[in-house]
């Protein structure tokens, strides 16, 4: 990981009216750990799972809001992700060309006023179908206006993102994270190592093609990797044991299941500023 690029938030302060109306309206999705299926739109339900520490924590990096193309605002994905386990929920909304600063500080104001312990909310942008030759600086303008993760939309292989996104989001050294990057090279999962751009398995339908060949290049070079859900809406994200069947799903031997669920995660976390945090 390289030097920390991050900046902490503070707590406190008043808070925006919270929709918990969307928490008992999701199937499978309450706080009882004998249900652990919710996903809309991954492909079913698991079965429940015995022995497994449900109580493991979930770390997640990517999800949306009503600002951007997302159904819902901030507090009720952080509130779901609460419900499910979570000890921390980035929100990242699409951030094209535009200025950073009406959806940061908007984001940054919400986080602000979420008096809800047990979580670390992580408030950053998802650079989406910027030119390549932008990225990095598109990625600093998002730090400079706040941001605490910047991750960029990768070269998924159900969408046209511009060729090229995925090298450059990997040579910036103000990109944490690439998600769902597609159809990823050697030479691309080098940069990754190389620059401590953490390589994203998603959990979302369609992009969740590439994990495959994702894993099996981080794996071969020792770059790293994480679980992340892209949520649009609560019922997208996922409990911690899902994650694990998407690692190994994708090839990630059972061995390097923890560290990509939790080890990578933590790591990410100190790296942003935000360990320990809740
Ligand atoms: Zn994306
Ligand atoms: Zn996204």
């Amino acid at each position: 990981m390289s030097a920390q690029r991050g900046r902490s938030s503070a707590r406190g302060g008043v808070g925006p009216s919270v929709g918990p109306s969307t928490l008992p309206s999701t199937p499978g999705t309450g706080p009882r750990p004998s249900a652990p299926s919710l996903r809309a739109g991954v492909g079913g339900a698991p079965p429940p799972v015995e022995g497994r520490a449900l109580s493991d924590p979930r770390y997640d990096f990517h999800s949306h809001t009503f600002l951007t193309d997302g159904e819902t605002a901030a507090t009720d994905m952080w509130l779901q992700a609460l419900a499910l386990g979570h000890r921390a929920l980035a929100i990242t909304d699409h951030l094209y060309t535009e200025d950073p600063k009406p959806m940061l500080e908007r984001l940054l104001q919400e986080q602000k006023g979420f008096e809800f312990e047990g979580l670390t909310t992580v408030v950053g942008v998802e650079l989406s179908m910027v030119p390549p030759r932008r990225i990095a600086e598109a990625a600093k303008g998002a730090r400079r206006a706040g941001a605490e993760i910047v991750i960029v939309h990768g070269e998924t292989p159900v969408e046209a993102v511009p060729p090229g996104t995925n090298r450059a989001a990997l040579s910036s050294n103000a990109v944490d994270l690439l998600a769902h990057p597609g159809l990823l090279t050697e030479e691309e999962a080098e940069l990754a190592r190389a620059h401590d751009v953490v390589l994203e398995l998603s959990t979302r339908r369609g992009h969740s093609l590439g994990n495959g060949g994702v894993a099996k290049l981080a794996l071969q070079v020792g770059a790293d990797l994480v679980v992340d859900s892209d949520a649009h809406a609560p019922a997208h994200l996922v409990r911690q044991e899902f994650a694990r069947k998407v690692a190994l799903g994708a090839g990630v031997p059972l061995a390097h299941v923890t560290k990509v669920v939790t080890e990578t995660p933590l790591q990410l976390l100190k790296r942003l500023g935000k360990a320990g945090r809740s």
